[in-house]
């Protein structure tokens, strides 16, 4: 068993997505083992994002993820990462494949409605970020 970490971005939250896109996840099998809805401060969006330091989009990434209220949530089963990525679809909604979260609601590559983590070692480091949030021992 793998756990990946997801989140709603604010645009897909502000959209009335959260119950939408549960449901995709619910559906493919993977369980929803942690859930909150939370709104970061920037510091802690920056934190969580630090990987992309230096990069020309990170101060607007910021800015949009503490815009407003995401959910995060843990989510479990076997080949949970892959399998949450190939819901998600493609970074940029325009180049995601058809029937995926990104190519259904995302608005743009920045405006992109969902999280998850890359790989098994990111998947732990980001849900220690959130344990605080997800009642989970830090
Ligand atoms: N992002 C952006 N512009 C870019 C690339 C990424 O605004 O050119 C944002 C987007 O919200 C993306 C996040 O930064 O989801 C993290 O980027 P990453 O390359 O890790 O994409 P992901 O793993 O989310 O598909
Ligand atoms: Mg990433």
């Amino acid at each position: 068993m793998e756990q990946t970490l997801m989140m709603v971005k604010p645009d897909a939250v502000a959209r009335n997505l959260v119950g939408r896109i549960l449901a995709r996840v619910e559906e493919s099998g993977l369980r929803v083992i942690r859930l909150r809805m939370v709104h970061l401060q920037a510091q802690e969006a920056r934190a969580f994002y630090r990987v992309h330091e230096g990069r020309p989009f990170l101060d607007a990434l910021v800015a949009f993820m503490s815009s407003g209220p995401i959910v995060v949530g843990v989510l479990e089963g076997e080949d949970a990462i892959r399998r949450w990525r190939d819901l998600m679809g493609a970074t940029d909604p325009a180049k995601a494949a058809e029937g995926t979260i990104r190519k259904d609601f995302a608005e743009n590559i920045e405006r992109n409605s969902v999280h998850g983590s890359d790989a098994p070692e990111t998947a732990r480091e980001e849900i220690a970020f959130h344990a605080l949030s997800l009642g989970l021992r830090g």
